[in-house]
């Protein structure tokens, strides 16, 4: 017997929920590459990437996934045999880094493990070790979307400030942008790395990555550089340059109208959705994890994120069958565990075009199948978070 009909709540870590508004404004022929709307649409995008970034540097725009952006942020800015440092906090600083490695970058890591997030005083201690300043890069991620933490970045900044090092700070921002405040020139980041398919609200298929004035500088003796990521390539005069190729039209199209969603709502708007929204289903966690079968994966409250919540199950306990329980018989598809977690966690997205009954059906399906299945949980956890939210907004 089952529940599932009606609309499937897709509640992974990205991609997420893409609005009705952006996917109708993808519902369009494909319209000419050297005249008319394109290039106005191509400026309005990199307009709303750098109010969303809170940045005046250079954005780009790449036909790729995230992982391309990857790719194109440090090619752009390194040589072979360059070393970079590698701030550990669960699977994506890592995989990033690895890429690095293959292209014949030096990789350092400060290990971190997959329950907290980086340690800026550890940072600090590392860099100053690094006296000749042979490390010429520290990548991070904002929120990293395996373990769930978030990572505080102006801390992160501060640490090599403190250590008076010159490495670039490069950031992956992938899974936190317009999900939680980000600051790309304020807090000093050198590179971003973002996708479309997380906070955004977009179709996958695009990966993004903005460059301040000293990365753009640095970006002029790299060795890596390849003509496809070149941002010197991309800033030619004309408009098709910027794709290196075919622009991706109608994810174009919906991105343009994801941005206007999003400004319509409001940065800080969204931020406080995403944290009511994220603080209930932690609400709900808090509760079931009293019975013993698992657990938050991030220790201290402080670094869970407001994109997604890891849940940590007790040694032995497999999360597969809550899994497919509630995609065959509730219509709700929960992350898995990835990396480290691979069998061993669940993820509850609550990030992107996200509401009320959005999550606090998520939740109420998770109760239901821990009730069915018969996992042991402190009872009253969806209430819990239906609590918590009517509070938070009677408060305002
Ligand atoms: C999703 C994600 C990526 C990878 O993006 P792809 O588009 O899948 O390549 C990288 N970093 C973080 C933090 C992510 O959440």
């Amino acid at each position: 017997m089952t529940v599932s009909r009606g609309r499937e709540f897709l509640s992974i870590p990205g991609p997420t929920t893409v609005p009705d508004e952006v996917l109708n404004a993808m519902h369009r022929p494909a319209i000419d590459i050297y005249s008319g709307d394109l290039p106005a649409i191509t400026e309005r995008c990199l307009g709303g990437l750098r109010q969303v970034l809170r940045t005046e540097g250079s954005v780009f725009i790449y036909v790729a996934n995230g992982h391309g952006a990857w790719e194109a942020a440090v090619t752009n800015v390194l040589s072979k045999g360059d070393r970079i440092l590698v701030l550990e906090s669960g699977r994506f600083a890592i995989g990033w880094g690895e890429m690095a490695a293959v292209l014949g970058v030096e990789i350092e890591r400060l290990p971190g493990g997959w329950r907290r997030a980086v340690d800026p005083a550890a940072l600090e201690e590392h860099l100053r070790a690094d006296g000749a300043g042979r490390i010429k890069a520290v990548l991070v991620v904002q929120v990293d979307t395996a373990s769930g933490v978030v990572n505080d970045i102006p801390a992160i900044r501060r640490a090599m400030d403190a250590a008076g090092h010159p490495a670039l700070l490069m950031v992956d921002a992938i899974a936190s942008l317009a999900i939680m405040p980000f600051e790309m020139d304020a807090w000093g980041i050198d590179v971003t790395v973002a996708a479309p398919q997380k906070g955004l609200m977009t179709p996958p298929g695009l990966g993004f990555v903005a460059a301040g004035e000293k990365a753009m500088a640095v970006h002029r003796e790299a060795g890596l550089r390849t003509h496809y990521w070149d941002w010197t390539a991309r800033s030619g005069p004309m408009h098709y340059q910027k794709y290196c190729g075919t622009p991706p039209e109608h994810l174009l199209f919906g991105l343009q109208r994801a941005l206007d969603l999003l400004l319509e709502e409001g940065l800080e708007n969204a931020f406080r959705r995403h944290r009511l929204l994220a603080g209930a289903a932690r609400r709900a966690v808090e509760v079931w994890r009293q019975g013993g079968a698992f657990d938050f994966n991030i220790v201290e409250p402080a670094a869970r994120s407001n994109s997604v919540t890891t849940v940590l199950m007790e040694e032995g306990r497999d999360p597969a069958p809550l899994l497919a329980f509630l995609s065959g018989n509730c219509g709700v598809v929960l992350g898995i565990g990835i990396g480290e977690l691979n069998g061993k966690a669940f993820r509850i997205a609550h990030m992107g075009h996200v509401n009320a009954p959005m999550i606090l059906g998520v939740l109420g399906a998770i109760e239901t199948g821990l009730v069915a299945l018969g996992v042991p949980h402190g009872k009253g956890g969806a209430q819990a978070a239906i609590n918590w939210l009517g509070s938070e907004l009677a408060a305002r």
